[in-house]
């Protein structure tokens, strides 16, 4: 269940790492691995071989995958991450935010 409480296009916020505090919109999840991919968190310089479309090669910049651990959703209300609830409405199950209940998306 833990691999399902972050989805895309979330926004959450790392609590763990050099980049605690910060938050962002997940771009992908990657549930085998436990990680997901945030929008400006844990970015990496990358160096870039020669090739032909960028023949100069260089140094790019990418966020890198981050486990899920170190990540919590954020309470857009409560302004800080939180722990969510299931809730069953019909036969979806949505998620609440355990403090103020706050209905998240999906
Ligand atoms: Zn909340």
């Amino acid at each position: 269940m833990s691999g399902l409480r972050i989805r895309k296009n979330d926004t959450v916020i790392a609590v763990a790492g050099a980049d605690a505090g910060k938050s962002g919109k997940v771009l992908q999840v990657l549930p085998a691995r436990g990680r997901v991919v945030v929008e400006g968190l844990r970015i990496v310089k990358k160096c870039l071989r020669k090739t032909q479309d960028n023949p100069q090669g260089g140094i790019g910049a990418k966020e890198a995958p981050l486990s899920l651990c170190n990540v919590m959703l954020y309470c857009p209300e409560c302004k800080r991450g939180v722990r969510v609830r299931r809730v069953k409405e019909g036969d979806r199950a949505r998620r609440q935010c355990r403090r103020c209940g706050h209905a998240f998306g999906g």
